[in-house]
């Protein structure tokens, strides 16, 4: 873990490198090779390299039969959960629905200065791609975060990716969650190759027009270099949390909250930026007392280790300023005159205002989505939102006296660019 004060010599060093830029993915990496290998072999041999790397990474033989999840085994996860699941699925379920109502985009018209009429017309996508990480935990909200956005904006065809187990099996509870969230076709298959069958298609597998979604390293720099053959939603990748506080803060609520977001393990990123010593004292030390409570300690440890920063900072300011540069996934703000500081945080993905908004509640429950920008990428990233499930095209309508107003700028237009059909195809309509 790495704890700094201002006034230690390697500090300015050390936030300067928090100012991220979200590189081309993973550019120039061994990550980017061995998905770049992989990509184009699925192009080429379709079924039969999706098989080759699903038993290569994750123990499983896979045929053009059990590559899909049957009816048969989605009956057998509906029986098997139990009936907590099912409600909490169904609270998180709801709240998603009428966030997404609110942030979808709804059809609009207008009459510009010449009286032509003008509009936007907003349809859902026919066929997205989800995918559901499923290498390190279960991720049963994360199919909730994603397909159920979709289904919200009425998506007709969602197919989902999620890695099974080497016994073919996926945990009866994400199967739940990702067929009550509107998934219609369920492929066993995780990592880039998943990305890549959804993306360019297989024999058996028909392409999708969009992917969304949160993965590893691998099916980040997958949904990166297929954009161009589908979109995507943006670049989620290993979790972060960011927490500014003062010293009317909570030792224990912080690291309560940074643990949560730790024990997603691999690469994730904790930080927590404050003007209080006292604060930052006892939040090392909750850390430790915490982190040998649960149990996912291994996880834990490694993100400590690796992954960890707490600063202490000469004012709220200046913390306020380094959570600007980093750009955080979560962004937990725990200070005095909340609001005012509210409004100076430009690049997190999401804000978890005050001392009593835990991140997992979002995570988990509240509405928005948790599919995030890390890495930096909440600089030019937003999270997953219902109106990225939506097409969108312009309408444009006129009447004569319309089109006779529009005449001399078009005709003025045609001149300068020396295209005289565009011309003529107005003033023959008024002539
Ligand atoms: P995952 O499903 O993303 O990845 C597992 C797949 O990776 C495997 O199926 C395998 O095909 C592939 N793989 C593993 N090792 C490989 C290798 N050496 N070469 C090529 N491919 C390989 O599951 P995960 O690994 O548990 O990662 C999930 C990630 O998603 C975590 O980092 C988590 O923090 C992140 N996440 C992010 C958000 C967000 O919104 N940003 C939300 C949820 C989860």
């Amino acid at each position: 873990m790495k704890v700094l004060s201002h006034k230690d010599a390697a500090y300015a060093r050390f936030v300067k490198k928090l100012n991220r830029r979200a590189v081309p993915g993973a550019a120039g990496s061994q990550v980017e090779e061995i998905v770049s290998s992989i990509v184009s072999d699925v192009q080429k041999r379709g079924n039969a390299a999706v098989f080759e790397y699903t038993e290569k990474f994750d123990g499983l033989r896979l045929s053009a039969k059990s590559l899909f999840v049957s009816q048969e085994e989605i009956d057998e996860a509906y029986a098997a959960v139990d009936a907590d699941v099912k409600k909490a699925v169904a609270a998180s379920r709801r709240n998603i629905h009428a966030f997404a109502k609110r942030s979808m985009r709804k059809d609009w018209k207008a009459k510009n200065r010449e009286g032509v009429i003008v509009g936007e017309r907003f349809t859902p996508y026919d066929r997205v791609g989800v995918y559901v990480p499923g290498g390190k935990a279960p991720l049963v909200s994360s199919a909730l975060m994603t397909a159920a956005f979709g289904q919200a904006t009425g998506v007709p065809e969602i197919l989902a990716a999620t890695p099974a187990g080497k016994d073919g099996k996926i945990n009866p509870a994400l199967l739940y969650a990702l067929v009550e969230s509107g998934a219609t076709e369920i492929i066993k298959v995780g990592g880039a190759q998943a990305i890549a069958a959804m993306a360019l298609g297989t024999k058996s597998v028909l392409p999708v027009e969009k992917i969304f979604g949160p993965g590893n390293s691998f099916v980040v720099e997958a949904k990166r270099q297929l954009v161009g053959a589908v979109s995507i939603d943006l670049l989620p990748g290993p979790s972060e949390v960011l927490i500014v506080a003062d010293k009317t803060a909570n030792a224990q609520f912080i690291a309560a909250d940074m643990l949560a977001q730790a024990e997603h393990g691999g690469d994730s990123v904790i930080g927590f930026a404050t003007n209080s010593k006292a604060l930052l004292n006892k939040v090392e030390k909750e850390l430790e007392k915490q982190a040998a409570e649960l149990s996912r300690e291994k996880y834990l440890r490694e993100v400590l280790k690796n992954g960890t920063f707490c600063l202490l900072t000469k004012s709220i300011e200046e913390a306020v300023e380094i959570c600007n540069a980093f750009a955080p996934e979560h962004l937990s703000l725990v200070v005095e005159n909340e609001d005012c500081w509210l409004d100076q945080i430009r690049t997190a993905g999401a804000i978890y205002v005050g001392p009593l908004a835990a991140v997992a509640v979002g995570d988990f429950l509240a509405g928005p989505s948790h599919t995030l920008p890390t890495g930096g990428s909440g600089k030019s990233f937003s999270g997953l939102r219902a109106d990225q499930f939506q097409r969108r095209a312009s309408i444009v309508r006129m009447d004569q006296q319309a089109l006779q107003k529009s005449l001399p700028a078009v005709e003025t237009f045609s001149r300068v660019e020396g295209l005289d059909a565009h011309g003529r195809s107005v003033s023959i309509r008024v002539e």
